[in-house]
């Protein structure tokens, strides 16, 4: 990342840096232009003058140096033999042949260079044209200006350059600090620190703002998935758990059989009745977990509007020889119809009312209660402590051992009725008292909340 920043950034100063030099050239060419212009036009007027003069050619190159200065003059011969200088006597100088103004000045032209000059240590621009056929005369102009200009124009760049890449050290080192802080936040969040993170460049905000979102959900989700595995857990150790009971008793007592320890018909007709009712035992148990592994899969189908107090009078009938056996009165009250599958509401009201009658009292009572979306199963039973009440709805939790043992069951059948209602949108709750009852009301959800 910070080199690739890095390499931005370069590529920032470079192009600054080219244009930098692209406007210096730009200054140049226009010096040299205006120059250019002037030295034409003096060449042209100095050209006359000889034309006209019949002074020495010497005086006449120093008379011409003098009123244009800081122009120097020279006359050559045509071939590149000098004749006279404004700067230099004309006998040290060479052959001028091989100068490019002057090859241009003998094809007719008015030639022209810029260059540094080997006599003097300055660039210079010349221009020289032929102004007889055996006279050609050049004027040199020294850019003094145009080298202090490259001069201060290249300290200028180097300081530019200078400047630039001071502050791409530092911003970048800034840049690369504020995203490891960024980064740091992110660590937090991922640690499970909660706090409102924040950006330390305003645009980042959204993002931290989403990361914040992702991590929180991430991490309720793993909740989520390690709470299903322990109750996936539980589940596997409370099913082997009661599936093991009944059949180590069922292997007890063929075992009996088996090595004749129950000789009298009347025990071996004892030891088979209680094999067959282990065995019974067992299928509760397997009809119970597949019926809630269902009620947790499928969502409601094929819902038809089934009247509840008419489910609920034929579930009183079943459980009637039973609840004579306690003494115990079943009643309806109120009406209701839900849209639901009629078996589910039959599985709710059933494992309900089946609890209020094997867990009621001697000669008590036990109400269904129906109104709006509501089924409540009242008892005057043994009830249920409070630090239990949040349990009974698990799989297998049965409230105590030693008490319930009295009573067959399965601990499977409040879960079983949690899920049904659950899958309807709905929950179910209890309200009970040790000693004198227990109400349970599972309340289904109404039209409106299920949109
Ligand atoms: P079980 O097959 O053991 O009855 P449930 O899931 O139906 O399983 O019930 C779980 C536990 O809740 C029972 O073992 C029992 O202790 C308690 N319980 C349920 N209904 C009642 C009730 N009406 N009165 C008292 N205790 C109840």
């Amino acid at each position: 990342m910070k080199r690739r920043l890095q390499r931005i950034y370069w590529v920032g100063i470079l192009l600054t840096l080219v244009v930098a030099a692209a406007a210096i050239v730009m200054l140049v060419s226009i010096k040299i232009g205006d120059t250019q212009e002037d030295l034409y036009h003096t060449l042209s007027t100095a050209s006359e003058w000889t034309l006209e003069s019949d002074e020495d050619l010497q005086e006449l190159a120093d008379s011409i140096a003098s009123v244009a200065p800081p122009v120097r003059v020279t006359f050559l011969m045509n071939h590149g033999l000098v004749l006279a200088d404004s700067i230099l006597p004309a006998v040290e100088m060479e052959n001028h042949m091989d100068r490019p103004e002057i090859i241009e000045a003998m094809r007719g032209e008015i030639g022209e260079s810029l260059r540094m000059s080997e006599t003097q240590d300055v660039v210079i621009l010349y221009a020289a044209k032929q102004i007889s056929p055996q006279l050609i005369l050049r004027l040199g102009y020294p850019i003094r200006e145009l080298t202090q200009l490259l001069l201060w124009y290249g300290a200028g760049l180097v300081v530019l350059f200078l400047i630039l890449f001071v502050l791409q050290r530092r911003s970048l080192s800034h840049f690369a600090n504020s995203l490891v802080t960024q980064m740091d936040d992110v660590r937090r969040l991922l640690e499970g620190d909660k706090f409102q993170p924040k950006a330390v460049f305003p645009e980042l905000q959204p993002a931290m703002n989403n990361i914040a979102y992702l991590i929180e959900r991430m991490e309720s989700d793993r909740q989520e998935i390690l709470r299903t595995q322990n109750l996936r857990s539980d589940f596997v150790a409370n099913a082997s758990h009661e599936l093991r009971s009944p059949l180590t008793s069922i292997m007890g007592f063929a075992e009996m059989l088996d090595e004749g320890l129950a000789d009298s018909p009347e025990e071996q007709a004892l030891c088979t009745q209680m094999i067959r009712s282990e065995c019974d035992r067992m299928l509760e148990v397997i009809e119970d977990i597949l019926l809630l592994n269902r009620s947790e899969r499928q969502a409601p189908q094929n819902t038809r509007p089934v009247n509840v107090a008419n489910v609920a009078r034929e579930i009183c009938r079943s459980l009637a020889p039973r609840a004579a056996e306690k003494h115990i009165s079943l009643q309806v009250i109120g009406e209701l119809t839900l849209q639901a599958v009629e078996k589910d509401i039959w599985e709710v009201l059933y494992n309900l009312s089946d609890n209020a009658v094997r867990y009621g009292r001697e000669g008590g009572y036990v109400h269904i209660r129906l109104s709006e979306n509501k089924i409540a199963v009242e008892d005057n039973g043994i009830g249920i402590d409070k630090a239990h009440q949040a349990r009974i709805f698990e799989q297998f939790y049965r409230v105590d051992e030693m008490r319930d043992s009295a009573v067959r069951g399965t601990g499977m059948g409040l879960s079983i009725v949690r899920a049904i209602v659950q899958r309807y949108g709905g929950d179910v709750s209890v309200e009970s008292e040790p000693g004198s009852g227990s109400c349970f009301t599972a309340c289904f959800a109404t039209n409106e909340e299920k949109l």
